[in-house]
């Protein structure tokens, strides 16, 4: 009778400790659902079709109306650019643009065509500029120019960090043509007493196609000497009314969604 219960026992125990280990070993072993997050939940975005924004986008030209932009050299005056047929075309006399609304980091989108039968050539033909931000001391511009077919030093070409980065490729169309710019700018942050925390950062798109990767910013673009960071905060965006002759550039589909 004793060794019946003593195997019992035996019998007993080990189906215990079995269980134990085999359900520890279960606990330990990686599951897939232990890397699986269910919040925050994305917000939902209707998408444009390419051109049009995207639901939540800020629309800072819709073809209509300047009522986003005002006179670079004095705000308290309108833009001053010709609305005509869905576009804005640039005056050159009434010189830059930039928006009412003051910006930090965004996806920022925007189309522009020069006249297919443009005169110039290097820097003056079709020279514009988007301006990632403008403050009294500088800003960051992303070169706007008829690159096609058309030389002039590389690191002032159509997608170019202005004098910084070469873009990688030139995916320029045709002049008469509409080219799509699509850019990613994350602001420079500065601590408190001004120094520089964090350098701007831009990634570029030209016709869809990857000009500049998340490059580093050396600090403001400048025609003339090294780029230099001065601290500033949000920012208008800027374009630019190049005084070169030649036949004035358009811009239509201008939007950006704050990120
Ligand atoms: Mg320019």
């Amino acid at each position: 009778m004793s060794s019946v219960r003593s195997l019992l026992y035996v019998a007993v125990w080990v189906a215990t400790h079995l269980f134990l280990a085999t359900s520890s070993l279960a606990q330990s072993r990686p599951r897939p659902e232990d890397t699986e997050v269910y919040t925050p939940v994305p917000k939902i975005v209707e998408p444009g079709n390419g051109c049009t924004p995207p639901s939540d986008a800020v629309v800072l030209f819709d073809g209509k109306s300047l009522a986003q932009w005002v006179n670079a050299g004095d705000s308290s005056k309108p833009a001053g650019w010709v609305v005509q047929h869905g576009l804005m075309t640039v005056n050159k006399k009434a010189g830059d643009i930039r928006t009412k609304d003051r910006f930090l980091d965004y996806q920022l989108h925007l189309e522009w065509r020069v006249p297919e039968h443009i005169t110039g050539k290097g820097q003056s033909r079709g020279n514009s500029g988007v301006f990632l931000a403008i403050f009294p001391q500088g800003g960051y511009e992303v070169q706007i120019l008829d690159s096609y077919n058309n030389t002039t030093y590389t690191n002032g070409q159509a997608g170019s960090v202005y004098k910084q980065y070469v873009p990688l490729v030139n995916p320029l169309r045709p002049p008469g043509e509409w080219q799509v710019y699509d850019i990613i700018w994350n602001a420079p942050r500065f601590t408190p007493d001004g120094k520089l925390q964090q350098p701007a950062t831009v990634t570029v798109l030209i016709n869809g196609v990857l000009v500049q990767n998340a490059v580093s910013l050396k600090g403001t673009t400048e025609y003339i000497g090294t780029p230099t960071y001065k601290p500033h905060g949000a920012a208008p965006i800027q374009l630019q009314a190049h005084g070169d002759p030649s036949e004035p550039i358009s811009f239509r589909n201008i939007w950006l969604r704050p990120l």
